[in-house]
């Protein structure tokens, strides 16, 4: 952080996704503060080693026995600060009991989170190996996929292979929701046995070094009448490519979120794809920027994000496609490399 946020001398980092982006600390305790002339890195005795390891020399660590509220209020008292921005995500206890030692207060939204936004060349080694890890780990499943398969011991198994291929964790459950679930966007999967014809929608991510990777593909068990569901899939497939081929730096999102979506409304299925075209992936799997039509910004590059769009029809089934772009200077980069034709199995 080059600049403190608004009028304040001095700046309180807790929430441990933004301490992990200043300071390298991977851990799961430990806080940021941040003064004109000063860094300091504070955590519990559990940390010192790692601490001293991990986190960038530009910051002091320091070993605290004291709960963080009564260390922070002693460490601001001793430097004088009477302003401390916090950032708006601090638990409601945490701030009132900072409020109480008479600094005056002031919440941050989305100071560390913007700046996370951008991903230089580290980050993007780490992105693409969790995307290569996830990958693999989906090509694996694949022969598993056929009728008889439970939802929930396909998810397993899914995130078996994630592990084996590297992730230290998965960094949501994945989802298999096939037949009238796939009509579910966030099904969680469950004893259902996958039967000819249905449609199953898989969603999943892999890790690497702390960043995340998010995509889902969906395919289609061999059966009686997939007409139908085949057409779904070439819509949904459409707005995928049309999202896609609109993302460029200095685009609005709102842009991107309505290429995709027009094709969709246009085929007449709007009320089907009821969320946001996309979002950030980074150290946290959902992250800035969101990929929406309210949103007001314009993407950067090197940011990265998901293009997901999906559509939900109930009785019939559900498609999602989501792949991971990265913003070049002219143009875009398809992180995910699994093909996006639909596989009938
Ligand atoms: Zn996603
Ligand atoms: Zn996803």
């Amino acid at each position: 952080m080059r600049r403190l946020p608004g009028k304040v001398d001095a700046f309180l980092v807790t929430r441990m996704p933004n301490v992990r982006y200043l300071s390298g600390f991977t851990g799961s305790s430990g806080f940021l503060l941040v003064t004109p002339g000063e860094r300091l890195f504070v955590t519990d005795s559990r940390y010192a080693l790692q601490a001293r390891e991990q986190v960038d020399p530009a910051f002091t660590v320091l070993v605290e026995k004291r709960a963080p509220e009564q260390a922070v209020r002693a460490l601001a008292r001793r430097r004088g600060v009477r302003s401390l921005g916090v950032e708006s995500s601090i638990s409601y206890e945490f701030y009132r009991s900072l409020e109480k030692s008479g600094i005056a207060l002031r919440a941050c939204k989305g100071v560390v989170e913007k700046l996370r936004m951008r991903k230089d060349e580290e980050e993007m080694r780490h992105i693409r190996e969790a995307v290569r890890r996830a990958e693999a780990a989906f090509e694996e499943l694949l022969p598993h996929v056929r009728p008889g398969a439970v939802e929930r011991a396909l998810a397993l198994r899914l995130e078996d292979h994630l592990r084996l291929h590297g992730s230290r964790r998965v960094p949501f459950d994945a989802i298999v929701a096939s037949g009238p679930n796939s009509a579910k966007p966030h099904w969680a999967p469950g004893s259902r046995k996958l039967a000819p014809g249905d449609l199953v929608v898989i969603d999943w991510g892999g890790e690497a070094d702390g960043y995340c990777s998010d995509m889902t593909r969906t395919v289609l068990l061999r059966g009686k009448d997939t007409a139908p569901k085949e057409e779904l899939y070439r819509l949904v497939l459409d707005a995928n490519r049309r999202g896609i081929a609109a993302v460029k730096a200095e685009e609005r999102a709102s842009r991107i979120d309505k290429e995709a979506r027009d094709v969709i409304k246009n085929a007449g299925y709007a009320e089907f794809f009821g969320h946001a075209l996309g979002h950030g992936v980074g150290l946290e799997v959902h992250e800035l920027p969101r990929i929406s039509g309210r949103s007001r910004r314009r993407v950067r590059e090197g940011m990265v994000f998901t293009v997901e769009p999906g559509v939900y029809v109930p009785g019939l089934g559900g498609v999602r496609i989501e792949d991971m772009v990265l913003v070049g200077r002219d143009g875009r980069e398809v992180l995910t490399s699994l093909p996006v034709e639909l596989r009938i199995l």
